[in-house]
């Protein structure tokens, strides 16, 4: 085999909670990530040459390395021992530096995609070791699912799917960077932390009200103040219809929860008359 494909698939957090902030500035979290069906594709070529090549048909982003893809790549190549190149093409279709892991998916990816490709038999929890090491949400992207992530997100517990739904997922065009949200979130005094537990236990009983009921994400707290256009997505997303509606991750990305694939289409429409986000998928969870 001497190419392969993978897809990296987006994250959304129907809860996300910070407990504290560690001495060495990590924050422990407890987070329910879920994946969604949006998604990058990136292709694997060996190639004679050593070194990471990348190509991708989007321009906002270095192909340089500091590209999460090409971290990956060299980690791998170099704990392994691979003395061959690889050439890698990415299509970029998850929204960037929005609060979906879009990174983190494509690191993951390009861990299990070389670990088939030069047959390495390295085994999840392997490459999950060295993905933590490259960021923090890699060990989940790398799993996908429903999990319940905690320690820095690296300690993953997977949870059953919750109920089938349409998920309307909204980007407002501005870029949040995530160091700044937890450099800016005052994690030690947080006057409300979603019921995490709570909804671990709708998402067991298949019950999609009790998961609706406890979306909560603390770094709204941060996100949201300075940047107003998310409540007003979020408010023009329950007002069509949405049973709940949150930021995910370190935003600025809204999703909302519909029961109505009809209504969660007429809020897209109004998101893009309203011009509130340039960026709008109608999709589902995976
Ligand atoms: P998270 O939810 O994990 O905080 P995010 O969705 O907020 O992530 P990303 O899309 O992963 O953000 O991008 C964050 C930054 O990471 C980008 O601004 C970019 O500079 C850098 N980056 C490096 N590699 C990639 C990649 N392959 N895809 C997207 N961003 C990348």
């Amino acid at each position: 085999m001497d190419n392969i494909s993978k897809n990296a698939y987006a994250k959304i957090n129907l809860g996300l909670d910070v407990l504290k902030r560690r001495p060495d500035g990590y924050h422990e979290v407890k987070m329910v990530m879920q994946t969604v069906d949006i998604y990058d594709t990136l292709t694997f070529n060996v190639s004679d040459q050593p070194g990471i090549v990348l190509n991708m048909d989007n321009n906002e982003l270095s192909t340089g390395s500091d590209n999460l893809i090409c971290k990956a790549a060299g980690k791998l190549l170099e704990e392994s021992g691979i003395k061959q190149g690889v050439e890698v093409f990415l299509e970029k279709r998850i929204p960037v530096a929005a609060g979906m892991a879009g990174g983190s998916a494509d690191a993951a990816a390009t861990l299990l995609g070389l670990n088939e490709l030069f047959e390495l038999g390295y085994s999840l929890e392997e490459l999950q070791k060295i993905g933590v090491k490259l960021g923090a949400d890699i060990p989940y992207c790398l799993m996908g699912g429903t999990a319940l992530s905690e320690g820095i997100g690296e300690v993953l517990t997977k949870l059953p799917s919750p109920p089938q739904c349409t998920l309307l997922i909204a980007k407002p065009d501005i870029n949040v960077s995530t160091k700044y949200v937890y450099e800016n979130l005052h994690a030690d005094s947080l006057a409300y932390h979603p019921d995490i537990d709570g909804m671990i236990a709708a998402i067991k009983e298949g019950d999609l009200s009790g998961i609706t009921d406890r979306l909560g994400n603390v770094l709204e707290t941060v996100t949201v103040r300075e940047y107003p256009v998310i409540n007003e997505i979020k408010t023009l997303m329950k007002d069509e219809g949405a049973k709940g509606a949150l930021m995910s991750g370190s935003g600025p990305t809204v999703f909302g929860i519909f029961t109505d694939a009809k209504a969660a289409k007429n809020a897209a429409k109004e998101i893009a008359i309203e011009e509130l986000a340039k960026q709008v998928f109608v999709t589902g969870f995976i």
